[in-house]
């Protein structure tokens, strides 16, 4: 039995309310209602709809509603029997304020690079000196299991000819994102160190992606309605307590980095999460977080860096987490290597990006403190024609 468990939002048939749960293997259990009779104290931080609240509540609640949850797990698991819950629906689990999408991969970035800028050096000048990301759009973050509409646009053909319609080139991006409780005031930035302070934990996301759509309009301020239809996230957000087993070193630095951003005297925040991708049931990739360059705790020192707020919900994710083989790529472009080289399936059709009806499950595990395997969930998300 895994000792880590997760925080989500769900609902039952029998009683329709949004409540706070927690996932502990196969097990829901009903947080709001087992805190209100065996830790009322803490009632204050699961009681509401969503993980708002606790979210808010600080490291400090953080670290009592963990511990508390863990001891009855691991001590006294008869005394949460009454309040499992057999079958659910999950929901999004936290209103996200803010998103930010990061471009943390070296190797997705050398393979976008090199697709996207042929002839030019794959990474750009700046990639080994700071997280490059981009401010995208919260109000269309989804829960898991939300269809996604083909989005419409703008694209270019090879001969020139620029249309509107459909996107032809649906992808996917397999990331961690980060979860940020603990606001912080504007005009201080958050340092390395300060990481745990303020992020509460992590989560899966689909960052869906219209490549036709982007390719045409990323030049020059980079991405925007390629990537703003849907952006889907994994219902359990799952704390950093859980994944203490899971820190390791991120691969040796090539460049060296600013002050803010030098982690090599701090405790890392590599983390090895391991993901896996399936398209209709069929693993296409298994990318492993632990290759990333850049960590969560230098994207965050970065996202703050010239002094902006963080807001409790904000949502920032890693970029596409793609490894050194070509098994382990976190997006279709890449596995596909840009529409040259189909993926075959076991049902006999091929792909390079998606098709409608097409459904994608990004799930994850990571060591748990126990020695066993954590799961993250899943993300899960399937494509609806576009509209008329
Ligand atoms: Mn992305």
């Amino acid at each position: 039995m895994t000792t880590g468990h997760a925080y989500g939002v769900f609902s039952t048939p029998a009683d329709p309310r949004k409540r706070v749960g927690v996932s502990a293997g196969e097990n829901i259990i009903d947080l709001a209602s087992a805190v209100r009779n065996l830790a009322p104290e803490l009632t204050p931080h699961v009681a509401g709809p969503s993980l708002d609240a606790l979210l808010a509540a600080g490291p400090q609640a953080w670290a009592e509603v963990y511990a508390t949850v863990t001891s009855w797990l691991t001590s006294s698991r008869d005394r949460i029997e009454p309040y499992l819950v057999p079958s659910a629906s999950l929901h999004l689990p936290f209103s996200v304020a803010d998103y930010v999408d990061f471009y943390a991969s070296e190797q997705h970035a050398t393979n976008l690079g090199r697709m996207f800028r042929p002839g030019q050096d794959p990474l750009t000048p700046n990639w080994k000196h700071l997280p490059i990301g981009y401010h995208g759009r919260a109000g269309t973050v989804i829960a898991s299991g939300t269809g996604v509409v083909r989005p419409s646009g703008q694209r270019r053909s090879p001969s020139g000819e620029i249309t509107f319609g459909p996107s032809q080139r649906l992808d996917i991006e397999a990331e961690l994102g980060f979860v940020v409780g603990m606001p912080s005031a504007l005009g201080q930035p958050v340092g390395l160190e300060e990481f745990e302070q303020h992020v509460f934990g992590v989560c899966l996301v689909n960052d869906w992606s219209a490549r036709d759509i982007q390719a045409w309009e990323y030049v020059p301020l980079g991405p925007f309605l390629g990537k703003s239809f849907a952006t889907s996230i994994s219902p359990w957000v799952v704390p950093l307590a859980a994944l203490s087993a899971a820190r390791v070193s991120p691969p040796p630095r090539t460049e060296p980095l600013l002050p803010y951003l030098d982690d090599e005297k701090t405790a890392p925040w590599g983390l090895d999460v391991r993901f896996e991708v399936r398209l209709n049931g069929h693993v296409v990739s298994r990318p492993p977080f632990a290759s990333m360059y850049w960590t969560g705790a230098q994207m965050l020192a970065h996202l703050t860096a010239n002094g902006a707020s963080l807001r409790t919900g904000d949502l920032y994710a890693s970029g596409t987490v793609s490894g050194e083989g070509a098994d382990q790529r976190g997006s279709l472009i890449e596995l596909s290597w840009g529409g040259q080289e189909p993926l075959s399936l076991p049902d006999g059709s091929t792909r390079t990006f998606l098709s409608d009806g097409d459904e994608v499950v990004i799930s994850a595990t990571a060591p748990a403190p126990d020695g066993t395997l954590l799961t993250l969930g899943e993300v899960r998300g399937h494509i609806l024609p576009a509209s008329p």
